[in-house]
C-alpha cells in the first residue's frame, strides 16, 4: 500500500495540537476507506516548544497509532524543525503543513489527487489570508515580487510551505543540506513537475504567529541571499553609477575653478559627496557583509539540527537507529560524499 506521512513543525502549539489531530485523523480514515487506500502517517516534529506541545504530541501518540515524534534539542526555527522532519519521513507522498490550522488538513486529499496522476510536487497557493493584518499582507506581496525579480529560481507567488512532496522530489531535497534555509525556495529549486491548488488560508486556531516583522524581514533577507547575488551586483553598479557621477562633477568644478578662480568655498558641497560616498561604501559593505556571514556559517559545517528523540508510529514498528547515530550517520555520509568531490 502507498505510504503518506504527513510532517507537521510546531513550536508552542499546546493549544491547536488536539483540535488539529482531531481534523487531520477524520482525513486519514477518510484515506484508508478510500478505493485506493493508503497507509497513512503523522510526524509531529517540536521544535524546542516551552509549552506542553511535547506532553501533547506523545499523548496523541499514545493514543493513535498513526502518530510519530520527533523532539528536537532546542528551538532551532520552522525551516530546520521542518528539515529534521523530512529527513526523518520515509514515504512515497509527504505532505508538509502548519500545526496552527492555518493550512486546511481537509485540502490534503485534494493535493494527492493531483500526486495519482503523475505531479512530483503540489503546493497550496493562498488566494486569501483571513485573519492576518493589511501590514502583513502587503508586505508578503512586496517580499515574493522581490524574489521573483532577484531570484534565478522564482519562488512561486502567494505560496507557503504547504505541499505535497513525491518520494523523488523529497530524497532530491533531502540532498540539499544548506545551512541557511530558505524552504520555499528549495522546494523550487528542485523543479520537477510542479502543480499549484488555490485555497483560502484560515486565520490562526489559537495563539500568535510567531513571526514578527523583525523575523520576517531576517527571513526575507535570508530568502534573497540563498537565492540570488543580486544584491552583490547592485553595489557594483552603484559605485560604478557614483564614480561616472563624480567625475562629471570633479570636470565642473575643475572648470568653474579654471573659469571664476578659486575663492575658498564649498563645504557644504564637500561634506555632502563625503557622507554621500560614506554612506555608499558602508552599504556596499553591509551587503558583502551578510554574505560573508551567511559563508562563516556555512564553513563551520555544524550539523543542521539535533534530536533529543525520536518515536516512529507503532504502525511501522520498524526499528531505527538511536537518533544520535542517525545524525552523525547521516554527517558522515556528507562529508564523505563531499570529500568524494
Ligand atoms: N514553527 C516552528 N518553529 C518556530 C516557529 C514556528 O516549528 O520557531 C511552526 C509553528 O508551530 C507553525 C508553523 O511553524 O506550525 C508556522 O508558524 P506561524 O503560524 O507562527 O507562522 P505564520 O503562519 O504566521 O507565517
Ligand atoms: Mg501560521
Amino acid at each position: 500500500m502507498p505510504k503518506l506521512c504527513v510532517v507537521v513543525p510546531a513550536y508552542n502549539e499546546g493549544e491547536s495540537l488536539r483540535e488539529f489531530h482531531a481534523r487531520l485523523a477524520a482525513v486519514f480514515d477518510q484515506l484508508a476507506g478510500a478505493s485506493e487506500p493508503l497507509d497513512c502517517e503523522v510526524l509531529y516534529v517540536d521544535d524546542g516548544s516551552r509549552d506542553d506541545t511535547y506532553a501533547v504530541m506523545s499523548s496523541l501518540r499514545e493514543a493513535d497509532v498513526r502518530v510519530a515524534t520527533l523532539k528536537l534539542s532546542r528551538n532551532f526555527g520552522k525551516e530546520l524543525a521542518l528539515t529534521a522532519g523530512l529527513d526523518a519521513a520515509d514515504a512515497d507522498a509527504v505532505v508538509v503543513i502548519d500545526a496552527d490550522l492555518q493550512d486546511p488538513p481537509e485540502l490534503i486529499p485534494v493535493l494527492l489527487q493531483h500526486w495519482r496522476e503523475g505531479c512530483d510536487v503540489v503546493y497550496g497557493t493562498r488566494s486569501t489570508r483571513a485573519g492576518e493584518s493589511g501590514l502583513k499582507k502587503f508586505t508578503a506581496a512586496m517580499f515574493y515580487r522581490v524574489m521573483e525579480k532577484l531570484s534565478a529560481t522564482p519562488v512561486p507567488r502567494d505560496t507557503g510551505d504547504f505541499r505535497l512532496m513525491n518520494r523523488r522530489a523529497l530524497d532530491a531535497l533531502k540532498r540539499l543540506r544548506e545551512r541557511q534555509r530558505f524552504m520555499k525556495g528549495l522546494f523550487t529549486w528542485v523543479g520537477y513537475k510542479q502543480k499549484s491548488v488555490i485555497y483560502d488560508r484560515d486565520p490562526r486556531f489559537a495563539g500568535e504567529s510567531k513571526f514578527n516583522y523583525w523575523r520576517l524581514w531576517n527571513f526575507a533577507l535570508e530568502g534573497i541571499t540563498s537565492f540570488s547575488t543580486a544584491p552583490l551586483k547592485i553595489a557594483t553598479y552603484v559605485g560604478v553609477g557614483t564614480a561616472a557621477v563624480a567625475f562629471a562633477f570633479a570636470v565642473w568644478v575643475f572648470g568653474k575653478a579654471l573659469l571664476l578662480g578659486d575663492p575658498v568655498r564649498g563645504y557644504p558641497t564637500l561634506m555632502v559627496v563625503v557622507l554621500f560616498l560614506g554612506g555608499v561604501q558602508l552599504m556596499a559593505l553591509g551587503m558583502i557583509g551578510e554574505y560573508l556571514g551567511r559563508l562563516y556559517l556555512e564553513a563551520k559545517q555544524r550539523p543542521l539540527y539535533l534530536i533529543d528523540a525520536l518515536h516512529s508510529s507503532r504502525q511501522a514498528e520498524t526499528a531505527l537507529p538511536s537518533p544520535d547515530t542517525a545524525t552523525m550517520a547521516a554527517s558522515m555520509r556528507e562529508a564523505s560524499r563531499s570529500a568524494l568531490k
